[in-house]
Formats: C-alpha cells, sequence, structure tokens
C-alpha cells in the first residue's frame, strides 16, 4: 500500500491494519437533504500528509458517511506516520456534524461531574495542569468556546484573549464574560494577531479538529514572544486502546477529528514548525475508557446529540481511573499533552 494509493480505488482491496472489516455509520445531526442534492457542490475533499506532504497512506480504518453517502479511511502517512482522516468532509460540509448542542453537551456533562468524587478529582488535575508555571503574562486560548478557561486565568492575573470558530460560544464570551474573542478558524483566525504577542498559547483538544495543523502551530509560533510557550492537549493514538476497541475508541470521533497523533507526530509536528524544548507527557483520561466501552457494547459511536449517554458512571470511572493514570506515565493513555518553546 504505497506508491500512488487512491483510497477510493481501494474499497475492495485495502489492508484493515486492525482486522476490521464491517462499516460504522455515522449519521448527520440535522438532515439538510436539499443542500445535498445539489451534485455541483464537493462535499469530501482528497488531502495529502498535512506533515510532510506525501500522499502515500496505509488504511488503518474505515467508516461510512451517511448524508454523504461516502467512504471515509483513516490512513496513515507511508512516509512520516501521521494519521489521518482522508477523504474527508471539506469546510463547507464539517459544520453538519457538529450536532447544535456538541458544545453544550460536553459542559454539562462538566457541570454534573461537579457532585461525583472521581470526576471532581479528575477536574482539580485538569485544573493544575492547565495551569502555565509562569505566573502572569499575555495569554490566548485558541478554540476558547464560550470562555470558562480564559475567566479562570483571568482571575489568575493572565491578561487573556481567544480564538474561537462557534458563533454562540463567541457570543456568549464576549458578552457574559467581557473577553476578546477573534472569531473563524484557527488557521485565519491566527493570522489577524500581531506577532510576538503572546507569553504563552493553549489549545485544548482542538489540533485534532483543525483543518491545516502544520499551519495553525506555524501561526501559533509566530504570535509567541520569543521564549512563549504553548501547551496542548489531544487525543493519544499510541494509546494501546486503539487496537482494543478499533473503531469504537472514543476519540477516533469520525469526521470531526480529522487528525490523529502520537507523542512522536506531534512532536515532529512541532519541531517542523520551529518549537523547541518539546515535552509530551500521558494525560489520564478515564472517560476515554468509559465512553469507547460503551460504543463498542452498543456497536455504534458515541452520539453527541444524545447528551444522556454522556454520562461519567461512578463504578465505571472508579475502576477506569487507576488504570488510565498508570498509561499515563508510559505517555499511552488516550489523552496526552505537550509544551514546547518558541526558541528565538
Ligand atoms: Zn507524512
Amino acid at each position: 500500500m504505497h506508491a500512488g494509493w487512491s483510497p477510493i480505488l481501494s474499497l475492495s482491496g485495502g489492508a484493515l491494519e486492525h482486522g476490521t472489516s464491517s462499516e460504522s455509520k455515522v449519521n448527520m445531526m440535522q438532515p439538510d437533504h436539499q443542500r445535498f442534492e445539489s451534485a455541483e457542490m464537493k462535499s469530501m475533499e482528497t488531502v495529502a500528509c498535512n506533515n510532510c506532504g506525501c500522499p502515500d497512506t496505509l488504511l488503518l480504518h474505515k467508516f461510512r458517511l451517511e448524508p454523504e453517502s461516502q467512504d471515509c479511511f483513516v490512513v496513515r502517512c507511508s512516509r512520516c506516520g501521521l494519521v489521518y482522516l482522508n477523504p474527508r468532509p471539506s469546510r463547507d460540509r464539517i459544520g453538519i456534524y457538529y450536532p447544535p448542542n456538541y458544545q453544550a453537551n460536553m459542559l454539562n456533562l462538566l457541570g454534573k461531574g461537579k457532585t461525583n468524587v472521581i470526576a471532581r478529582l479528575g477536574f482539580g488535575m485538569v485544573r493544575r495542569r492547565r495551569t502555565p508555571s509562569k505566573k502572569t503574562g499575555r495569554l490566548l486560548d485558541v478554540g476558547c468556546s464560550n470562555g470558562a478557561y480564559l475567566a479562570a486565568m483571568r482571575e489568575k492575573g493572565w491578561d487573556v484573549e481567544g480564538v474561537e470558530l462557534d458563533g454562540d460560544a463567541v457570543e456568549y464570551a464576549r458578552n457574559s464574560r467581557s473577553l476578546k474573542v477573534t472569531q473563524g478558524y484557527v488557521e485565519e483566525a491566527l493570522g489577524q494577531l500581531a506577532g510576538s504577542n503572546f507569553d504563552v498559547v493553549t489549545m485544548w483538544h482542538v489540533l485534532e479538529h483543525v483543518f491545516d495543523p502544520a499551519a495553525a502551530l506555524k501561526q501559533i509560533h509566530r504570535v509567541l514572544k520569543p521564549g512563549g510557550a504553548v501547551m496542548l492537549e489531544v487525543p493519544n493514538y499510541a494509546s494501546p486502546l486503539v487496537s482494543l476497541f478499533k473503531r469504537y475508541w472514543f476519540p477516533m470521533d469520525i469526521p470531526r477529528h480529522l487528525y490523529q497523533f502520537t507523542p512522536a507526530s506531534i512532536k515532529t509536528m512541532l519541531t517542523r514548525a520551529g518549537f523547541k524544548s518539546i515535552q509530551v507527557k500521558g494525560v489520564p483520561s478515564p472517560e476515554a475508557i468509559v465512553w469507547s466501552a460503551a460504543a463498542a457494547r452498543q456497536a455504534s459511536p458515541i452520539d453527541f446529540n444524545n447528551g444522556d449517554i454522556l454520562r461519567l458512571n461512578p463504578l465505571g470511572m472508579s475502576l477506569a481511573f487507576p488504570v488510565s493514570w498508570v498509561m499515563a506515565q508510559f505517555v499511552m493513555s488516550d489523552h496526552m499533552a505537550a509544551v514546547a518553546v518558541r526558541g528565538d
């Protein structure tokens, strides 16, 4: 599966590394049939590796996108090993895969978790992990949603601003929290900001959603002051649970996650963007174990439109937490954190 492999032509001959042969169906949340009847609109796009430009790939997982009536594939770059979705919905189309309450359900879940002892312990770890070692300065949160993190950092004395695509989230951050937020796709919105302007740029579970992560990382390098640090978290495709749960691994999240990083590939991309002193650590993520098991049990990916399924079962979390914590010590947990410095 090397030279010039085209995923579209390899439907019957693709080697499925993890031995998966059945398809997962990913349903559209809000049907808009009229838009899909226009044959002129390009709904899917085929891309080369975002890290090295190589078009040759190895097929890992196959998914069926129902509204597009097309297959898409999670593939690994034959040259550099970056894992990505190809073909993938175009920018014009990706919005239909984000249900209107995608962010609201996650935020609601965080609210519910405050009554659960294990969840409270976990949120405390998240807060400590996401607090920069520097005490104050200028901080930019990329993909800041409704600004909850920015507001908390402002309380600690940071001069904060954000970047966010979702219009409702931006409105809330601006009007209810009086935050400065630039709206738009990450790559372009960052391009509107002045260079050498921030001490810290944070990006929590955003890079895997970005169409051009290499460009986004270069822009982050540009807006950081020399010596400034980027702090980010992404799913960790090197987790052994990928092989266990395969297409039902919760952080696969097709087609919203366009990229899957490993400790090696995130280091490579940060290095190519100009960063130095790169450190990658495992992040305990028991919820990824609980929800992957739930998805495998129901033989269907988690439906983000259904808030009921996104529950943090106390027993499941209690069992999964120590397992995930041990995995994190070996950077094999389902999420990982990276910190890197702009050297010049
Ligand atoms: Zn590559």
